[in-house]
Order: structure tokens, then C-alpha cells, then sequence
């Protein structure tokens, strides 16, 4: 295959080409170190014609394309397939982080056009310096692209208040599998015409085009901001407090987080920051409001509606508000830093699940009971956007044990008592962090036939020759 690099080398001046086998071994192991394959070469567009160019010539050297952002995804989606049919084809590792030939803002229009390379945080502050607000915020945000935003349409704590990644995009260009431009980045808000290429190509997880420029929805900086902090008594507690805020605060509530009292004992353990004093056992929550007016008025309403709440439900057990900015971070730290703290303690199994917010307590107690029943003593870590009916239900193995023998044992077990309760609530088995390689075979198995058959005839229609993360979200 070296034809291939000979021939990308002439053809496509100044791209970076990387063959390092470090470089290359870096840039194949995911984020979770669950996968460690290997490419021909690592490479580095700058521009979109560049990405044209290559899709083309690795199109006719038959050499399978994995595009990659940040790899800060979670199921094995930005790095070459480890099993099965096309693990065997050559690929190269198509990085998108010098991709920044666009980034522009339509003031009147309230929109920014991004080339796919810039990090989300370049693209938040980019729209800062301008008065402006781009919501999407992940922990993540410092690392992961835009274009992976997009095409694993990332979700994280600002949804309630204004969507995931989809509802943000106007409109994108992508390199097709010929090696061609298409989409469009007009910023329209209304646009009846035909087949919406952009919404296929959102949470495609890089198997139908390689994203290079995106036109995103901005909004007015918020004046002010209020996070508080409660302790209740189960989640239950939680979804009643999640309703009332939403009758009485709909416009302010920006966030709404839930974490378990194993979660916050974890992280107090591995961190610093420390939870408000409230009751021992119980959960949290954190909530965060956000509004164009004043930081008084904000406080005011928030102090009443939380006060409210706490009278009229008595497994609301207490509530704290952060006094200032640096007081909000610290509790938002407290939230961000689970998954790290749960990380320092080994392996553990993960779910990223969610379903009609109503039905996450029945999910909840079934799941766990299920795992009561089968006699599996494992320290459930659970937490995530409770707010939009998701969450990141991760097991741990009991303190003390060997995490690695626990998964080896136990992991099917519980997947499979999870994925069953979720479904049985009428929810998803991936709400956010797409199917990659991690879920590629539970996605057929769980999907209906006929909707099943449509995604493999998208498939077939925009990549026949399966150039773009072969043996990835679908079987073809
Ligand atoms: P990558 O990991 O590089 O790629 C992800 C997928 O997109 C792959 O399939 C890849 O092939 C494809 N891809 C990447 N770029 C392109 C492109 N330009 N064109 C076409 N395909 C492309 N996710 C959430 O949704 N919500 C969260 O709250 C959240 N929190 C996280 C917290 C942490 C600490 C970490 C590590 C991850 C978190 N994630 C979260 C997952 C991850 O950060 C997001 O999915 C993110 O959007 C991935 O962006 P990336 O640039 O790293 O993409």
C-alpha cells in the first residue's frame, strides 16, 4: 500500500502524512483503551479540497478511511475496526484537528460557519468574544471537534435548554465518497427543499462523509446564572423536583443533573471539591438556571421556587446555592470529574441509556433489582442528564476486588440486565454516545427489520464500496 502514500504525497501537496508507528499506535487506541488497532498512516488535511483529493485516491487503491476529531468518543467509533469482516482491509487514520480553514460568525443571523478541526471549546469562546453563546458544552470540550460533535451528535448538560448537537446545526458540507463537496452552509432556518442530507450526515459516526465545515445556531449570552445544589432522598425525589422546576422556571432551567450517593463519595474521594453538608445517603442533583435579566431577579425567583419545592416535597431534603461563580464551578466539578474519579479506580462497565424522563425511576429500581436478584454485588456509580431522561449508569467492581476478573465474569450479565430494563421502559440503549464499534452488533440485534434495512440501504446509497468506517454502527 505504499502506492497509496506515493501517491497522496504527490498529489495532495502539503498534506501531512504521518507513518511514525508510535504516532500511528496512538492515534488507533480509543479514548477508553478498549481498542488498539493499526492504520497505514495518521493524516492531516487543511483543507477541504485536500480531503477531497484523498477520499479519491484512497477510493482507488480500495483503502478504508476512519475519520477522527478529538477521539474523546466512547465506543470505539474514531479509530480502525478491531473485528470482524473489514478488520483485516488497510485503512488510514483521516485526522480533522488542522482543518480550520473557516471560522466566521453572521452577527444578524446569529450563526457561526466552522471549519469541522476547531475544538468546541475554540468554537464557545470564539462566540464569547462576541457577546455570544454557543451551548453546547461537554466535559469533553476541550478535546472533541466540531465535526465530532456532529457526527456522533453529541449531546451533554445543555440540552434541556437548547438541544443536542442536531437541533444546533443549520446546515454542513461534507466530502461524499467520490471525493465531492456537498451540503450547503446558507444558515437557513427554513428550507423545504427535498431530502435534508444534513440531518443523515448528523450522528452518522463517520460512515456516510468525512464533515469538514458546519454552520451553528448561536444566542444571546445569558446575563445571569444561578446552580444549586439538593439533596433528596431517591431519584424519584428527583423526577418530582425536575417537574416543578420545569412548571415554575421553564425559561431559566438550563440544566438538571442527578448523581447517586456512591457517585458523589467517589469523586469526594478523588478530588477535591466537596458536596454541600446535607444528609448522609442520600443523591443530588444539580441544577443550573441561566436568564437575559438580572443576577437579582434571577435569584429571587430561584430562591422562591426551590423553597417552594422543598415545603411541598418532603423527600426534597435540602437545597444550597452557590453564592457565586467560583462557588458554581466547584459544584459543576463535582459532576464533571465522575467518570475520572470512577476511571482511577479501574475498568467498569458502562451505559449511556435513557427514556421518557417518567419512566427513569421504574428503570432504575428494575435494573437494580435485577442485579439484587442474580446476587451481583457490584458498587453501581449512576449519574448523568436527568433532565433529558438520560443516564450514564456505570457499574463498578466491589471495592477490593480485581475490576479485570469482575468484568471478564459479570460484564455480559449485567449489559445484558440493563439493555432489558431500558427497553422494557421504552428507552435506548445509546442516548448519546452512538454505536461505533462498542455497540455495532446490538444495534442489529435490538433494531426492527425494516428499520434496520433502511439504514443499510443509506449506507449503501452514499458509500457503496463501504470507504468510510467499514464494520462500524452498520452491519454492511
Ligand atoms: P471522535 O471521538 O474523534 O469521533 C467520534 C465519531 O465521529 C467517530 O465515529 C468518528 O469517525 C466520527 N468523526 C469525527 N470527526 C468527524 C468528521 N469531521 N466527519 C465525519 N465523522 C467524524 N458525549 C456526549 O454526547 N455528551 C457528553 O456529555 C459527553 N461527555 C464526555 C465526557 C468525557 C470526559 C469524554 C471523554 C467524552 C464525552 N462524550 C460526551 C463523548 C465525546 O466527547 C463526544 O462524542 C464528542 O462529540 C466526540 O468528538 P470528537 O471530536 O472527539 O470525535
Amino acid at each position: 500500500m505504499t502506492e497509496l502514500l506515493q501517491a497522496l504525497t504527490s498529489a495532495v501537496p502539503g498534506l501531512n502524512i504521518i507513518t511514525d508507528p508510535d504516532r500511528i499506535a496512538q492515534a488507533c487506541t480509543d479514548w477508553r483503551k478498549r481498542y488498539a488497532t493499526t492504520a497505514l498512516a495518521v493524516v492531516e488535511p487543511h483543507t477541504t479540497a485536500q480531503v477531497e483529493a484523498l477520499v479519491r485516491l484512497c477510493s482507488q487503491h480500495g483503502v478504508a478511511v476512519c475519520t477522527q476529531g478529538g477521539n474523546t468518543g466512547l465506543v470505539g467509533g474514531a479509530v480502525p475496526v478491531a473485528d470482524g469482516a473489514h478488520a483485516t482491509r488497510p485503512h488510514v487514520v483521516l485526522k480533522t484537528h488542522r482543518l480550520r480553514e473557516t471560522l466566521t460568525l453572521d452577527e444578524a443571523n446569529l450563526t457561526l460557519t466552522a471549519s469541522a478541526g476547531y475544538t468546541l471549546h475554540d468554537i464557545q469562546e470564539f462566540a464569547a468574544a462576541h457577546g455570544l453563546l454557543f451551548p453546547l458544552s461537554l466535559a469533553s470540550e476541550g478535546t472533541c471537534t466540531l465535526g465530532g460533535n456532529l457526527a456522533s451528535n453529541a449531546g451533554g448538560v445543555a440540552v434541556l435548554r437548547y438541544g443536542n448537537t442536531r437541533e444546533l446545526c443549520l446546515g454542513l458540507e461534507f466530502v461524499n465518497a467520490q471525493g465531492e463537496r456537498c451540503g450547503d452552509l446558507r444558515g437557513l432556518r427554513k428550507n423545504n427543499t427535498g431530502y435534508d442530507l444534513r440531518h443523515l450526515l448528523i450522528g452518522s459516526e463517520g460512515t456516510l462523509g468525512i464533515i469538514t465545515t458546519a454552520c451553528m445556531k448561536l444566542y444571546p449570552a445569558p446575563n445571569s446564572r444561578c446552580v444549586a445544589w439538593l439533596h433528596v432522598r431517591h431519584i424519584d425525589a428527583a423526577v418530582q423536583a425536575l417537574n416543578h422546576v420545569q412548571q415554575h422556571a421553564f425559561n431559566e432551567l438550563t440544566s438538571f443533573e442527578w448523581m447517586n450517593a456512591a457517585a458523589i463519595e467517589l469523586v469526594q474521594t478523588h478530588f477535591p471539591a466537596k458536596a454541600p453538608v446535607g444528609p448522609s445517603g442520600c443523591d443530588h442533583v444539580l441544577v443550573e438556571f441561566s436568564s437575559l435579566g438580572s443576577e437579582d431577579v434571577l435569584q429571587e425567583r430561584v430562591t422562591n421556587v426551590l423553597g417552594e419545592l422543598m415545603n411541598l416535597n418532603p423527600a426534597v431534603l435540602n437545597v444550597t446555592l452557590a453564592k457565586n461563580d467560583k462557588e458554581a464551578e466547584r459544584l459543576w466539578a463535582l459532576r464533571e470529574n465522575i467518570s475520572e474519579a470512577q476511571a482511577k479506580e479501574g475498568l467498569n462497565v458502562k451505559h449511556d441509556v435513557a427514556c421518557p424522563v417518567s419512566r427513569l425511576p421504574e428503570f432504575h429500581h428494575q435494573a437494580l433489582a435485577a442485579m439484587d436478584e442474580a446476587g451481583l454485588a457490584m458498587r453501581p456509580i449512576l449519574f448523568g442528564h436527568l433532565g433529558d431522561g438520560n443516564l450514564h449508569f456505570n457499574l463498578s467492581a466491589p471495592r477490593g476486588t480485581d475490576a479485570k476478573a469482575f468484568l471478564a465474569q459479570h460484564q455480559a450479565a449485567l449489559n445484558d440486565m440493563v439493555h432489558t430494563a431500558i427497553q422494557a421502559c421504552g428507552g435506548t440503549v445509546s442516548a448519546e454516545h452512538g454505536i461505533g464499534q462498542l455497540k455495532r452488533d446490538l444495534l442489529k440485534e435490538i433494531t426492527a427489520s425494516p428499520n434496520y434495512r433502511a439504514f443499510q440501504a443509506i449506507k449503501a446509497a452514499l458509500d457503496p464500496h463501504n470507504l468510510f468506517n467499514p464494520g462500524k454502527l452498520v452491519d454492511y
